[in-house]
C-alpha cells in the first residue's frame, strides 16, 4: 500500500461514510505526496486541495478493486465551481456620513491595526464592522487551506468552501474563555481561530469577562493560542484582526456637542476601567463614533460613488503592498528597531509630537502607536516620509488615551 494514505468512517456494512476533521490530514498527504483515498461524501470538506491529490471511494469494495488493479477509482468529479467574490453590493458607501470612522477603518485595514469604537447605542458602529471585511485583500491559496483546516477542525459550517472572503466571527460577550480561544477535553479551535485570517468583532466589549478578555493577549502578540491539557499541549494559529465597539459611558447616553453626557467622571471612570490597560495597549486605533441626527442618515447627497469605493479598495491594498515590500508585515506588527527605521521623523518634527501628546496629557506608550498609523496614513499616501498632517491624523486616534 506504498504511497497510499486511508481516512474516513467505515460502516460494518463496508460503506464509507461522512467524517469531520480531514482536511489538514488530507493536506499533510498532499504535502507528503501520498496519494489520499477517502469517503466520497468528503469530497465537499477537501475542495481547496488540487484534485488529483485524492480519490474518493463509496465501499471498501471499489477500494480493493482499486488497489486490485480490476477497476480503477476515478478522479473526483468537479463540484459547482462559483468562486464567491467579496460582494460588492455589502460596502461601506451605504452608511452614510460618519466619515471619520470610515477613514479609521481604512487605515485599520491598511495596516492592520486593531480598532475600537467609541460610540452610542444606534450610532452605526455594528454596521461599519461587518462592513470592515469587504475592505480587505482575498485570502489567498495557502490561506484559504488555513482556514478551512480550522473550520474542519472545530466541525463548524458557515464558510464557503470555494470563498476567498475573509472569515468574520462576532461571539456575543457572554462568550466562554473556552468558546472565544478554544479548549476543552479534545482542545478544539475557538473563535479567535475561526477569526484566523480574518475579522474577530467584539461588540459591547466592556461587557466582556475580564479574565475572558485577558486571553486575547498572547495570541494577539503572537498570532497563535497554545492550549495545555494534561495529556498534551496544542497550538492553533489565530492571526485575526479585532474590532472592537463599546459605548462611551455605561447608560450609552447621547453625546451632547460638546462631548458631554449625564454620567458622572467617576461613573465613567468605573465603565471604561473594565477593560485593562494591556488589552487598550493592543489596540492602536481609537475611534468616536457619534449618533448622527437622523437628517444626516438619510440624506442621499453622499457624495461617494462606487469608482470611488473602488478607488479607495486600491489604494488601500497598495499601501499594505508597500508595507509587505519595506518590512515582510504589515505596520501593526512592527517592533523596536523596525519602527525607529521606518519611520525615521526629522528632530523638528519629533519635538513637536512631543509637545502634542505633553498638550493633550498622552502618554509615551501612545507614542509608538500613533507612529505606526502615521506610518500606515503616509503608505496610504504613497509618501515615503511621515508628515505632521500624518501625526496629526494618527494623535486624533486615541480617544481614550486622552480621558485617562
Ligand atoms: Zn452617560
Amino acid at each position: 500500500m506504498q504511497g497510499y494514505e486511508f481516512l474516513g468512517e467505515l460502516s460494518l456494512s463496508g460503506e464509507l461514510r461522512k467524517s469531520t476533521g480531514i482536511l489538514p490530514a488530507a493536506y499533510a498527504c498532499h504535502r507528503s505526496g501520498s496519494k489520499l483515498i477517502t469517503s466520497a461524501h468528503n469530497q465537499e470538506q477537501l475542495t481547496p486541495l488540487n484534485d488529483s491529490s485524492y480519490l474518493c471511494a463509496s465501499h471498501l469494495l471499489e477500494i480493493c478493486a482499486h488497489l486490485n488493479n480490476t477497476k480503477h477509482l476515478s478522479p473526483p468529479s468537479a463540484l459547482s465551481t462559483n468562486k464567491n467574490k467579496v460582494s460588492d453590493d455589502i460596502n461601506l458607501n451605504e452608511i452614510h456620513g460618519q466619515q471619520h470612522a470610515k477613514r479609521a477603518l481604512c487605515i485599520a485595514a491598511a495596516g492592520q491595526h486593531h480598532l475600537l469604537m467609541i460610540g452610542s447605542p444606534g450610532s452605526g458602529k455594528t454596521m461599519l464592522a461587518t462592513r470592515f471585511a469587504s475592505l480587505l485583500t482575498q485570502l489567498n491559496q495557502q490561506q484559504i487551506l488555513e482556514t478551512m483546516s480550522i473550520y474542519s477542525i472545530a466541525n463548524v459550517s458557515g464558510i464557503n468552501h470555494q470563498s476567498s472572503s475573509r472569515p468574520f466571527r462576532a461571539p456575543h460577550h457572554t462568550v466562554s474563555t473556552i468558546g472565544l480561544v478554544g479548549g476543552g477535553s479534545t482542545p478544539k479551535p475557538g473563535e479567535i481561530s475561526l477569526a484566523h485570517n480574518g475579522v474577530l468583532f467584539l461588540d459591547e466589549f466592556t461587557e466582556f469577562n475580564r479574565q475572558t478578555l485577558e486571553t486575547l493577549r498572547e495570541p494577539i502578540e503572537t498570532g497563535m493560542i497554545t492550549i495545555s491539557r494534561a495529556s498534551a499541549q496544542v497550538a492553533f494559529p489565530a492571526r485575526f484582526q479585532l474590532i472592537a465597539a463599546m459605548n462611551p459611558c455605561p447608560n450609552g447616553c447621547d453625546i451632547d456637542q460638546y462631548g458631554h453626557c449625564q454620567c458622572s467622571q467617576q461613573q465613567i471612570t468605573r465603565y471604561r476601567n473594565k477593560l485593562s490597560a494591556p488589552i487598550l495597549d493592543r489596540i492602536d486605533l481609537q475611534v468616536s463614533v457619534p449618533k448622527l441626527p437622523y437628517k444626516e442618515l438619510l440624506s442621499h447627497t453622499n457624495n461617494n460613488t462606487k469608482e470611488d469605493w473602488h478607488s479607495i479598495k486600491r489604494r488601500i491594498h497598495n499601501a499594505y503592498d508597500i508595507q509587505i515590500q519595506r518590512q515582510g508585515k504589515p505596520n501593526a506588527l512592527i517592533e523596536g528597531k523596525t519602527i525607529k527605521e521606518v519611520c525615521q521623523l526629522t528632530s523638528t518634527l519629533e519635538n513637536k509630537i512631543i509637545e502634542m501628546l505633553d498638550k493633550l496629557n498622552l502618554s509615551a506608550r501612545s507614542f509608538q502607536k500613533v507612529l505606526k498609523v502615521a506610518r500606515t496614513i503616509a503608505d496610504l499616501d504613497t509618501s515615503n516620509d511621515i508628515s505632521q498632517t500624518h501625526i496629526s491624523e494618527a494623535i486624533a486616534y486615541r480617544q481614550l488615551d486622552r480621558r485617562a
